[in-house]
């Protein structure tokens, strides 16, 4: 199939499943999926799957990306923090539409891995750091958005901490082995409001740092 073809297909089935804003399509057509997937799925990277990346983790579904991305409400003058790089994707989306990007993962090769491509792509709005997420980044915050892209039980409470009056927080929770929910966090003057938006199913949000750091 020949790349605009591709393109095509990977963006109807975008809108096919929801995702429908304009800003979100286009940055999702701008950031090409290819780089994000390397070895032996690199074939697969514009069908609206998961797949596979180094230390056991896995990219998200582009659909799922444009929803979430979607659900978060970016807009150009955001200081964004992502829990999760992973392939580095999302990332890389959400660089179209924020100010700034903060991306961490615990897996210090994932973040290498991902800091190439955002070097090749010439990405300068995001940042990314070998770190355990579910405390946030201190140094950094408060955040006018905060993306999650693994699943902890509850929304951890120094991201809670870190979000901005009038920030919102999109993040999966749940138990990991089965379907998670969802949910949207927006802090108010008063506190936090709730919404739940789909069933999702990410891998699990883990303690400390990962094993080949
Ligand atoms: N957003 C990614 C997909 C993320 S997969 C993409 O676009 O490709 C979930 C990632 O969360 C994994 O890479 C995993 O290592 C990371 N993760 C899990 N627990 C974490 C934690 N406490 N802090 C930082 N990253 C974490």
């Amino acid at each position: 199939m020949d790349p605009a073809e591709r393109k095509m297909q990977f963006l109807f089935a975008l809108r096919s499943r929801g995702v429908t804003d304009n800003a979100v399509l286009e940055a999702m057509e701008k950031i090409d999926r290819g780089p994000f997937v390397r070895g032996h799925f690199a074939s697969r990277a514009y069908e609206d799957m998961p797949l596979p990346i180094a230390c056991g983790q896995t990219i998200s579904q582009p659909s799922v990306v444009g929803l979430m991305t979607q659900a978060l409400k970016v807009s150009n003058r955001d200081k964004v923090l992502e829990v999760g790089t992973g392939s580095g994707y999302q990332a890389a989306v959400l660089s179209q539409l924020a100010r700034r990007v903060y991306t961490v993962d615990r897996h210090r090769r994932l973040v290498r891995e991902a800091k190439e491509v955002f070097a090749a792509m010439d990405l300068g709005n995001i940042t990314a750091f070998t770190a355990d997420g579910s405390r946030g980044l201190p140094d950094q915050a408060p955040f006018d958005r905060i993306l999650v892209t693994a699943a902890a039980e509850d929304p951890p409470g120094p991201l809670l901490a870190q979000l901005k009056t009038g920030g919102i927080m999109v993040l999966p929770v749940g138990q990991s082995d089965t379907v998670q929910r969802l949910i949207r966090v927006t802090r108010t003057e008063e506190g936090f409001d709730y919404d739940e938006l789909r069933p999702v199913r990410f891998v699990p949000l883990l303690e400390g740092l990962g094993k080949d750091t």
